[in-house]
């Protein structure tokens, strides 16, 4: 049976460096302590939460419930056919070291997805993405303790319901603890270099048939020139969504304001910086107390140092508004707040 802890500092357990507590916090390494602990909470009417790296959360206060703390480990071959080999990692593993643990084993896949903070059980939560590459494209399966049923579920690629930063697990949060995450990756690799900062730097050091080692080296450099290193600066990445917007609204957008930019996507909507218009809207270095906006990357909020919940909050909804009133366009919060 795991240990129930009492008054425990969080500081440690959130990126972002608040200093709050939880009320109590269990340890879970297995199925069987998640199972334990959601059946503590229900017995006793304590509100969850199921806690990762902390790397997209952030907390409005102390959390007076039960943190499920995610550190089961494990990584394995699970099968293989002619195109892909599956790979079966448990929750509480961490993220780049699973990413780096492929690589090594000359496994690609996931060289993309690398330097992203975190867990492997909170990747399909918000289906983990970055430079051209989405996690819904490594992933098979996944296990998970449903908190309603009171049982385990091997969930599929459609059950997970995957969408933009989003899933089934996101739309219902605290329903689903994911316990393991079986990914499917290609035998032979394909590289995803449709990034500029990938296929420029490719092209400046004529490198033309990349390793996946190669686009990981790319993508850990580009990441740590741009994003600052949470253990040093606290931050939880991208605060806000990059907005998508119809062709006829973009079409409006860039004639108000020349300059902006927009991907289009397969359904023929645009997909904005969110950067951009934060940047050009003067946010980079603005600060509401101890919490302020990024000198260099206008989407990310960072804890200067003794931040409060509150000062975060009150950054976020004063650069909502000023984007709501300057571009008629609502920016969504990318992490959770709790
Ligand atoms: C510097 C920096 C850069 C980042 N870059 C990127 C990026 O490029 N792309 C990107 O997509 N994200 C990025 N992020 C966000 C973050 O790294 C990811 O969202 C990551 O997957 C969060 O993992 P975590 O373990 O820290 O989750 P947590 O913050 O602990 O939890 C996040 C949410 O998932 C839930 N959760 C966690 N574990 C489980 C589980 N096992 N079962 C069910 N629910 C669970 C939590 O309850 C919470 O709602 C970045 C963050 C930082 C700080």
């Amino acid at each position: 049976m795991p240990i129930l802890e009492h008054d425990v500092a969080l500081r440690e357990y959130n990126t972002l460096g608040l200093a709050v507590r939880a009320r109590r916090l269990v340890r879970c390494r297995s199925a069987a302590d998640v199972a334990w602990a959601v059946a503590l909470a229900r017995r006793e009417g304590w509100q969850r939460l199921v806690l990762g790296g902390g790397s997209n959360v952030v907390f409005t206060g102390d959390f007076a419930g039960l943190v499920l703390r995610m550190e089961s480990r494990g990584m394995a071959l699970a099968g293989r056919d002619a195109r892909s080999r599956l790979v079966r990692i448990a929750a509480g593993e961490d993220w780049h070291g699973v990413v780096m643990a492929t690589l090594a084993r000359g496994w690609p896949g996931l060289e993309n997805l690398a330097l992203i903070p975190g867990t492997v059980g909170a990747a399909p939560v918000q289906n983990i993405g970055a430079y051209g590459v989405e996690l819904e494209s490594r992933f098979e399966s996944l296990r998970a303790f449903d908190t309603q049923a009171g049982r385990v579920l091997q969930m599929d690629h459609g059950a997970c319901g995957f969408g933009y930063r989003d899933s089934v697990f996101k739309r219902n949060p605290g329903r689903f603890v994911i316990l393991e995450v079986t990914l499917r990756l290609p035998l032979v690799h394909a590289p995803v270099t449709t990034y500029a900062d990938v296929r420029d730097t490719l092209l400046a050091r004529g490198i033309t048939q990349p390793s996946a080692q190669d686009i990981a080296a790319i993508v850990i450099a580009a990441r740590r020139s741009k994003l600052p290193d949470p253990a040093l600066l606290g931050n939880v990445g991208s605060f806000f969504k990059n907005p998508i917007v119809s062709a006829a609204r973009m079409a409006a957008l860039q004639a108000a304001h020349p300059g902006l930019n927009g991907h289009i996507q397969a359904d023929g909507n645009f997909k904005l910086a969110a950067a951009w218009l934060i940047d050009q809207a003067g946010w980079k270095g603005r600060r509401v107390g101890a919490a302020a906006v990024h000198e260099r990357h206008a989407l990310v909020l960072v804890n200067r140092g003794g931040a409060t919940s509150d000062e975060v909050a009150r950054l976020a909804t004063t650069i909502r508004a000023d984007i709501r009133r300057r571009y008629a366009i609502d920016l969504e919060v990318e992490p959770v707040f709790v």
